[in-house]
């Protein structure tokens, strides 16, 4: 893996981005942000999951000051993301958003833009110049004829310099595309052509099974050459899947490590257990634990303990028993209707004797 490009750090409320911090996994709420109950929840809920900066949509001023309330009940930074209205992004920040998210060319002119500056830096908040494929400016459009990856980071840096011409510089960038390929080279060129730190996303990614695979394939090879400081999965989902997602996406990369790892095996003919309905339970119970651990549930116990050898504990079915094995070695054999209450026990004491 290429050394992690060093970028400009910026703060968002108490995280740091860029500048040799840990990637940070983000997502975006998909409540009404002005329902401060359900967007407190599903906040909440991220959080437990992992998610380090979130993000809620600001549509109305009713939304902007509902960040205050919102703020005061969730322990992550908070990002308001706005379009058009330079007076919601006043808003926010001054009702606690820690970064907002605009794209600059689209608050109506360079004096609306000045207030919002003026306002972040009053108010110590970062700015995030979200680029998009779909609203690029004509101009660029014209030339290039389509939202190509050059197109797109001319865009970014062109909205970025208005910024900068304004003597304001707490920026982090993201330019989405649809499209997984497009996203990879845009980001490189973006990459190249100035030191903000990036956050990574492609755009309406799609479902799980879609989204995670594109997501996956754009982030991970831009991760891999040191390229993003942040980034969100986006799919339609519960957006705590896209912090799942994202911790599992770290974690094959080697750059970040949260919560147990579970490895099962896709069965075969050897399999003489309900494996699927074991690995299922195993995956809920394991979701709230933050500690690492590598877990493994085997379907036989041919191949099970060897192949799960670098696991800390595992399972593996047998006939009508279960074998439960520690460091690779066997450990206890129980009848198979108490696999699962035996396992789960043996998990959360090897949880707390990790803990630091
Ligand atoms: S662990 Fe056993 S059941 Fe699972 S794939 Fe390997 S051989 Fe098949």
């Amino acid at each position: 893996m290429q050394t992690r490009k060093n970028t400009r750090q910026i703060q968002v409320g108490p995280v740091a981005v860029g500048g040799g911090a840990p990637v940070v996994v983000q997502s975006m709420t998909n409540t009404d942000t002005r329902d401060v109950a359900a967007t407190v929840e599903q906040i909440r809920r991220l959080e437990e999951a992992g998610c380090e900066i979130i993000r809620v949509a600001v549509l109305d001023l009713e939304a902007a000051r509902a960040i205050r309330a919102i703020r005061e009940r969730i322990s992550i930074p908070l990002i308001a993301d706005i379009h058009f209205d330079h007076r919601l992004a006043i808003a926010a920040m001054e009702h606690g958003a820690q970064g907002i998210r605009i794209n600059p060319g689209n608050l109506g002119g360079e004096a609306k833009l000045a207030r919002v500056a003026e306002a972040a830096s009053a108010h110590g908040v970062a700015i995030r110049v979200g680029v998009n494929a779909g609203s690029l400016e004509k101009d660029i459009l014209a030339r290039y004829g389509h939202p190509t990856p050059a197109a797109l980071a001319e865009s970014a840096l062109r909205n970025v310099a208005k910024l900068e011409r304004l003597g304001f510089y707490e920026i982090k960038i993201s330019l989405k595309s649809s499209d997984a390929l497009t996203t990879v080279e845009a980001y490189r060129q973006l990459s190249a052509a100035c030191d903000y730190p990036l956050h990574l996303g492609v755009t309406e990614a799609g479902g799980l099974i879609a989204g995670t695979v594109k997501s996956s394939v754009a982030l991970g090879i831009l991760l891999y050459e040191g390229i993003g400081d942040t980034f969100r999965i986006s799919l339609t989902r519960d957006p705590v899947e896209e912090i799942r997602v994202g911790y599992e996406l770290l974690r094959s990369l080697h750059l970040r490590n949260r919560g147990p790892e579970l490895i099962s095996c896709p069965t075969c003919g050897r399999c003489q257990v309900n494996l699927f309905g074991l690995a299922e339970e195993v995956e809920r119970h394991i979701q709230k634990l933050t500690t690492p651990l590598k877990i493994a549930v085997m379907g036989c116990v041919v191949n099970g303990p060897g192949e799960a050898r670098e696991a800390d504990i595992g399972v593996a079915g047998g006939n009508g028993v279960g074998i439960i094995f520690k460091k690779g070695k066997i450990f206890k054999k129980v009848p198979e209707d108490q696999v699962l209450e035996i396992f789960l026990h043996e998990i959360d004491q090897m949880t707390r004797e990790h803990q630091p």
